[in-house]
C-alpha cells in the first residue's frame, strides 16, 4: 500500500508511525510549512537558549495512560503542572477561578461566605462551568457568578472568539470552570509534562522510521503521484476548494519579544481578559525551567482567520458550522481511500492527547481492521 499523510503535525505524525510500525507500510508525509510538528512546533532561540512555543503555549496533560505511554516511547518528560494567572482589576490572581482566587480578591469575611456557600451547594472539589454558576438562585452566588463572568470570561471570550460566552459552544468556556478547590493547577489530569527536548524533537522521533519519508515545503496541491490512501490533516473546506462555502476558524498573531531581564511574570501564562487587545502573555522559559539572564515572551492577539493572511488555529463549534462540515465529510466519503484527520480535518477543538487518542481509534476502526 502506498500511503500519503498530508500534514506533519501531531495527528499526521502519529498516524504515519502506526502505519509504518504496525502495518510495516511505506508512508510519505508532506507539510507545506518548512518544519514538522504543526502547531506544537517549538525551537531553541539561538541567543538565549530558551525553547519557544512558536504557535502558543503548549502544556501536555492527559488521563489516558495509553496515550501517555505511547508518547513516552518518543520522549522523556519534564514533569510540570501548568499554573496560570489572570489579571483582575490589576491584581495577578489564580485561574481557573478557585477558592484561592476568592481569598486573593475579596475580604476575609466575604471570601469565607462565598466559600461556604459554594461548598454547601455544589461540594468540595467540584468544577462548575461559568454558564452553570450564573443559573444559581442564591443572591451571594449570583453576585459571585456575575463578578467572575464579567472579570474572567466576558471580555476574554469577546477577544478570542469575537462572540459572547453564551454565543459559543458551552464546552469552550467549560474548559476553564470555576473550581471549588485549593488546587491551583490549570489541569488536574494524572499525567502532565513537557517533552524534555521539546515537542519538535518528540515529533521527529515519532517520524523517525525507515518506512517514513518526510517532505517539507510541499503543498498537497503540488503532488501528482497516485496513492492508495490519502490521510489529510489540513482543512477539509480547502481540500474541496470551498465548493460548499468556507468553514470559519479563529486565528492568532504572536508578538514574540526577547527582554533584557531574567523574568517577566510569575508563571508561564498570564491571562488578560479586561485590558489590552491581547488575551494572554506566555513566558517560555518556565515550560522547561530554562535559565538565562534574558527572557522570551509572546503576546497573543486573536484574529479572524482570513485566507492567505493568517493560519487556522481554532475550529468554531456551532450547529451551522457542523452542518457545513458534515456536507464536506459526506463528499469525502465518495472517494475510497480518502480520510480526514486531526484538528482541522475533523474540525474539532482537540487537545494534544485527544488528537492522539482519535488517531488510535481511527487506525483501529478504519485501517487495521
Ligand atoms: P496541526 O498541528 O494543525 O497540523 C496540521 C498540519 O498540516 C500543519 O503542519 C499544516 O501545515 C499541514 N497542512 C495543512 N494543509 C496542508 C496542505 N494542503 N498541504 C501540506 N500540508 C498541509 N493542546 C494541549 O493538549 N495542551 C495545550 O496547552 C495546548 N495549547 C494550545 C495552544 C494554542 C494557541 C493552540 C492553537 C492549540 C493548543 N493545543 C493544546 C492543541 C494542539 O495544538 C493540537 O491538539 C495539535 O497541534 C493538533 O495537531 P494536528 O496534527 O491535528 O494539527
Ligand atoms: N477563557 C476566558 N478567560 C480566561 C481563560 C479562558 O474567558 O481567563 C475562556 C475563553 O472563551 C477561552 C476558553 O475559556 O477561549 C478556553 O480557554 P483555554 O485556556 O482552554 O484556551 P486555549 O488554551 O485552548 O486557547
Amino acid at each position: 500500500m502506498k500511503n500519503l499523510v498530508v500534514g506533519a503535525g501531531l495527528s499526521g505524525a502519529v498516524l504515519a508511525n502506526l502505519l509504518a510500525t504496525i502495518l510495516d507500510e511505506k508512508v510519505l508525509v508532506i507539510d507545506r510549512k518548512n518544519h514538522i510538528a504543526g502547531n506544537i512546533y517549538d525551537y531553541k532561540d539561538e541567543n538565549t537558549n530558551i525553547t519557544v512555543h512558536k504557535y502558543g503555549p503548549h502544556s501536555f496533560h492527559t488521563n489516558n495512560g495509553k496515550v501517555w505511554n505511547y508518547l513516552s516511547k518518543y520522549t522523556k518528560w519534564h514533569y510540570l503542572f501548568l499554573k496560570t494567572n489572570v489579571i483582575i482589576e490589576g491584581n495577578c490572581v489564580t485561574v481557573p477561578f478557585n477558592l484561592t482566587t476568592l481569598h486573593q480578591l475579596f475580604s476575609q469575611n466575604l471570601a469565607n461566605k462565598f466559600e461556604e456557600k459554594l461548598i454547601s451547594k455544589y461540594g468540595y472539589g467540584v468544577k462548575i462551568p461559568i454558564l452553570k454558576l450564573k443559573e444559581a438562585d442564591d443572591e451571594d452566588l449570583k453576585f459571585l457568578a456575575k463578578y467572575v463572568y464579567e472579570n474572567v470570561f466576558e471580555k476574554y471570550t469577546m477577544k478570542q472568539w469575537g462572540l459572547k460566552p453564551e454565543e459559543i459552544d458551552e464546552s469552550v468556556t467549560a474548559r476553564v470552570p470555576i473550581y471549588i478547590s485549593y488546587d491551583n493547577r490549570y489541569f488536574q489530569d494524572k499525567y502532565q509534562g513537557i517533552p524534555i527536548n521539546g515537542y519538535t524533537k518528540m515529533v521527529e522521533n515519532i517520524l523517525n522510521h525507515p518506512n517514513i519519508e518526510v517532505l517539507l515545503n510541499t503543498d498537497y496541491k503540488s503532488i501528482n503521484e497516485k496513492f492508495d490512501r490519502v490521510f489529510y490533516s489540513g482543512a477539509i473546506d480547502e481540500y474541496f476548494d470551498y465548493k460548499f462555502g468556507e468553514l470559519p476558524y479563529r486565528s492568532l498573531n504572536f508578538d514574540i519579544q526577547t527582554l533584557n531581564k531574567e523574568y517577566y511574570q510569575k508563571t508561564a501564562v498570564t491571562n488578560y481578559p479586561n485590558n489590552y487587545d491581547f488575551t494572554r502573555i506566555t513566558e517560555h522559559k518556565y515550560f522547561l525551567d530554562e535559565k538565562s539572564d534574558k527572557t522570551i515572551i509572546s503576546v497573543e492577539y486573536p484574529e479572524k482567520f482570513e485566507l492567505g493572511k493568517n493560519d487556522r488555529y481554532y475550529p468554531i463549534s456551532n450547529p451551522r458550522n457542523h452542518d457545513l462540515y458534515d456536507r464536506y465529510k459526506k463528499e469525502a466519503e465518495k472517494t475510497p481511500g480518502l480520510y480526514f484527520i486531526g484538528r482541522l480535518g475533523d474540525y474539532k477543538y482537540y487537545n494534544m492527547d485527544l488528537a492522539v487518542e482519535r488517531i488510535f481509534e481511527f487506525f483501529e476502526k478504519e485501517i487495521n481492521k
